[in-house]
C-alpha cells in the first residue's frame, strides 16, 4: 500500500521518469530510480543527480543507525538499572 503511493502519486506535478514512465513523488526518488536502474542510458547530469541523491541517503542512513545505536544503549542501561533495583 504505502509502496504504491511512492510510484502513484494523485498529484500531475510529481517526478515522471523519462526512460521507463514510473511516477515518483520527490525528485530525490527518480534520481536514485535513474541510476540504479537505467545506469546504461542516463546523462552525465542525470549520474550526478543520482550520486549526490545517493550520498545524501548514505548519510541518512549513517544517522539513523547512530540514533538507533544510542536508542539500543539507552534500553540496555535502562533494563540494567531496572534489574538492579528488582533483585
Ligand atoms: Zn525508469
Amino acid at each position: 500500500m504505502a509502496h504504491e503511493q511512492l510510484h502513484e502519486p494523485a498529484s500531475d506535478d510529481a517526478a515522471v521518469c523519462a526512460y521507463c514512465g514510473r511516477r515518483f513523488v520527490r525528485e530525490d526518488h527518480l534520481a536514485l530510480h535513474r541510476g540504479l536502474d537505467h545506469a546504461d542510458a542516463i546523462t552525465d547530469a542525470e549520474r550526478d543527480a543520482f550520486e549526490s541523491a545517493r550520498a545524501e541517503e548514505r548519510e541518512a542512513l549513517r544517522l539513523f543507525r547512530l540514533k538507533a545505536v544510542f536508542v539500543l544503549v539507552v534500553l540496555y542501561f535502562l533494563f540494567f538499572v531496572a534489574y538492579l533495583f528488582a533483585v
